[in-house]
């Protein structure tokens, strides 16, 4: 780590360089403000919650549409970054599949969401999920309560995995390339 700047002045000091404040930093950047990045044990260190090796990024998030609408604004953003950063592999378009049980409200409530914001999906019947996933076992868990099969799966195909820990890297790398102090 660089040492602390002395003598300098900032407009904004953003606390924590997790993904939300390499975002956040990036971002007020961009709209011409001088920014501090300040980490107590670096950028996307193994103690934070996006240091880790991968992420989910999905837009199913059952009845809790606003995380929706911010993983369908997020993914566009990570997908333009990356492709101008030429780092394409940060993103691995693995498609995401919900297994419900008959009667399941979250992913029903998934699927409603998907239909009213345009989201691509895929509803699989049973029989069309032992057709694409042969190894996959939809007969009831025993330990499950209550032990009841997988009656549908709902399938996201432009959702995927974050290579988390590099992503953010990523980001801070090219926030302090454009000014930001870290
Ligand atoms: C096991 C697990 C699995 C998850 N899976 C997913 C998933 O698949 N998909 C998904 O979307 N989300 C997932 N999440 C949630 C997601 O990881 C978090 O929402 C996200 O990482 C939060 O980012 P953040 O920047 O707010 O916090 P963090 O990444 O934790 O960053 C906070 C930073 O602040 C620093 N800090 C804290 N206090 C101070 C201080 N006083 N001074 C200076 N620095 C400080 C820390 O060192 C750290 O670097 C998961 C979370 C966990 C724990």
């Amino acid at each position: 780590m660089p040492p602390m700047p002395v003598g300098q002045s900032f407009d904004v000091a953003v606390i924590g360089a997790g993904v939300f404040g390499a975002w956040i930093a990036h971002a007020l950047n961009a709209r011409r403000q001088k920014v501090m990045l300040l980490d107590a044990y670096g950028v996307s260190n193994a103690r934070s919650s996006s240091g880790d090796e991968s992420r989910v990024i999905r837009m199913g998030y059952g009845p809790d549409e606003i995380y929706t609408r911010s993983a369908m604004g997020a993914l566009p953003l990570w997908l333009d970054f990356f492709a101008r950063t030429d780092k394409p592999s940060l993103f691995q378009p693995t498609g995401v599949l919900w297994l419900a049980h008959q009667g399941a409200e979250y992913e029903q409530k998934c699927l409603n969401t998907f239909v009213k914001w345009g989201i691509r999906h895929e509803r699989l019947s049973a029989a069309d999920l032992r057709r694409r996933y042969p190894p996959f076992n939809l007969t009831p868990n025993p330990l499950a309560r209550p032990a009841v099969p997988i009656a549908w799966g709902l399938y996201e195909p432009d959702s995927g995995v974050l290579i988390a820990r590099r992503a953010v890297q990523a980001v801070v790398e090219d926030a302090c390339c454009r000014g930001v102090k870290i």
